[in-house]
């Protein structure tokens, strides 16, 4: 039942992830179709990029469940074979080529990690509220660097890590800037009542780190911020359901953004400004030649505090 938006009336909790913030943020059009509609529109095809991210991640995720003496360089790289996914690349030959490349990054990859050392989760929920919002979301692996601090046991900050398998390399400000990994930030801290307010983004084909220390003060400056975006989301969702339900149009609530990012927009050939705006990208242009030098500056952690 939709609840009455009367002045002065508390709000219902708004639900949501830092992805659909972020997809709101985007482009509201899209944030519609991804969110609202239903039935769902029909996406375009599948992209290469996000198989292969998807592969890497599911890698990474099962190479931590083994047992630890199987946590092998070599076994990284059997699993992402076992698990590789095709969708989206031209054909068998790109596919296999790609496949080989992120065999040898992922090993690279796990070569720099201490299988000894036990992640507080992989691929693990978490969830955190306030009065306006209740957020939730995925962590790809939260470490717990007490385990490498000397045994001190005193509590320390968890560690909030994100793989990123793109070409872009991630930078310091895209660790400090991210709503997503300050929310998990602040989500982990909440479900493991102890402090996190470093956050990394691992991009596995380098090896390199963009980290970032988050202060009490920068997380909750970004909850707020959160707590704004789903107001505006709140707000929208509103509308669209009371115009479900025989209120006025609520078109204008989700303004298209278009720009050159529409090539990659699943929902595109949907959307007229979207397609005058970007020639949609072929499905495997995100990935880049197969024998991309992308490994060669090596392991290192970018830090700014
Ligand atoms: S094509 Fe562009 S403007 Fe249209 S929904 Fe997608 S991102 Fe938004």
């Amino acid at each position: 039942m939709e609840q009455l938006s009367l002045e002065g009336m508390p709000r219902r909790l708004y639900a949501c992830t830092p992805t659909r913030l972020s997809t709101w943020l985007d482009c509201p059009r899209r944030y519609r179709m991804t969110y609202l509609d239903r039935p769902a529109p029909p996406k375009g095809p599948p992209w290469a990029h996000n198989s292969l991210g998807a592969s890497v991640h599911n890698a990474l995720a099962g190479w931590w469940r083994l047992p630890r003496a199987n946590r092998t360089v070599a076994a990284a790289g059997d699993l992402l074979e076992q698990g590789w996914l095709t969708d989206g690349f031209a054909d068998p030959d790109q596919s296999q080529a790609h496949r080989q490349r992120c065999r040898q990054q992922v090993q690279q990859y796990v070569a720099a990690l201490d299988p000894a050392i036990e992640p507080a989760g992989v691929e693990r929920t978490v969830s955190t509220r306030t009065e306006l919002i209740a957020v939730s979301g995925r962590i790809d692996r939260l470490d717990d660097r007490r385990a490498d601090q000397g045994g001190s046991g005193q509590p320390s900050d968890l560690v909030v890590v994100d793989y990123k398998t793109g070409r872009h390399e991630p930078t310091v400000d895209d660790a400090r800037s991210s709503l997503a990994l300050a929310l998990y930030a602040l989500a982990a801290g909440w479900v493991l009542r102890r402090p996190c307010r470093r956050v990394e983004l691992h991009h596995v084909p380098t090896g390199r780190v963009a980290a970032w220390e988050h202060t009490p003060e920068s997380l909750d400056r970004q909850l707020r911020r959160a707590e704004l975006i789903a107001a505006e989301c709140a707000d929208a969702d509103e509308r669209y359901h009371a115009a479900a339900t025989g209120g006025a149009p609520a078109d204008d609530a989700f303004p298209p953004r278009p720009g050159p990012g529409c090539g990659w927009c699943d929902y595109r050939a949907r959307c007229p400004e979207g397609s005058a705006a970007a020639p949609r990208r072929a499905a495997w242009d995100a990935l880049g030649p197969a024998d991309d030098d992308a490994s060669a500056p090596g392991p290192g952690v970018d830090q700014l505090a």
